[in-house]
């Protein structure tokens, strides 16, 4: 199935056989796109700060997502050869960011295990708030930052993971291309974009939830979406032993288009 054979629902029900004609009534319906993304932050702003509010009601699936996005980095710092300070390697201190980052789930539960330092990049001040308290056994091995992705102050050549777990829904088609692409620049040489994300199955490419303006895409969409932004998959694993009921999961690890690390065009 192409990327485009599927339907394409917005957030009023309705369905168009293409992501143009349904961006297009979706703007009708919540005219501008800051006001899309603050609908999205209005809608977390009232959630509590906890790992049951940021997984919405699922706090139980958290250990078995931990799980599988553990075995998921260790392929790919096995594939890049790249060992942290803690544990024992000499290559230099290692960093991830983590967009999104909620309370500081992903952070406590993951990637402190593989990287020395740690940005926490969140949006709202109450998740922030609580990340800080979460991570405080850590001390300056994490550092904070309240910041929507798209203002996200990527420094060039700065990390070795940037993780974005569940948050590239509330972007549109486009701004989560040029999001990517400002991603890959901030990238270390041989380093890697890790995207988790719920994806829709059957006939559905794309939906929007009316309730949190965020998009559900399906894995073919995605995979478009980071050939648009000049990505390639290096690794494409879905989540195991996941409950029935929710949307299937997907982790992919992305690296840029070979040849485009000097800034080259790709052919
Ligand atoms: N990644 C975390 C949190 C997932 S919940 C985890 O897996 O535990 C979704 C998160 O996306 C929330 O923390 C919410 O504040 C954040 N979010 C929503 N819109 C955002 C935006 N425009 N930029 C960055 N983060 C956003």
């Amino acid at each position: 199935m192409s990327a485009e054979d599927g339907l394409f629902v917005d957030g009023a029900g309705r369905c168009f056989r293409s992501a143009e004609e349904m961006w297009a009534s979706e703007r009708s319906r919540v005219p501008g796109k800051d006001l899309w993304l603050r609908k999205g932050l209005d809608y977390w702003d009232t959630v509590s700060p906890t790992d049951d509010g940021v997984l919405g009601g699922y706090a139980v699936v958290s250990p078995e997502d931990l799980k599988g996005s553990k075995m998921f980095v260790s392929l790919l710092m096995r594939r890049c050869g790249k060992v942290s300070q803690q544990e024992g390697g000499s290559g230099g201190e290692l960093r991830a960011i983590d967009i999104g980052a909620g309370v500081g789930r992903v952070v406590k539960g993951l990637l402190l295990a593989f990287f020395d330092h740690v940005v926490v990049a969140e949006p709202l001040a109450h998740f922030v708030e609580q990340a800080r308290v979460n991570l405080a056994e850590f001390g300056d091995r994490c550092s904070f930052h309240q910041v929507e992705m798209q203002a996200c102050p990527l420094q060039p050549a700065s990390y070795d993971v940037i993780w974005i777990q569940w948050c590239l829904c509330y972007l549109q088609d486009d701004d989560l291309v040029e999001f990517l692409q400002n991603c890959a620049a901030s990238l270390r040489p041989g380093s890697f974009i890790c995207v988790k994300e719920n994806v829709c199955i059957r006939n559905i490419t794309m939906i929007v939830d009316a309730e949190d303006t965020s998009v559900t895409r399906s894995a073919v969409r995605y995979r478009a979406m980071f050939a648009r932004a000049g990505l390639d998959v290096v690794e494409e694993i879905n989540q195991v032993n996941w409950p029935k009921g929710l949307y299937p999961v997907y982790m992919w690890g992305l690296a840029p288009r070979a040849g485009t690390h000097d800034g080259t065009l790709p052919p």
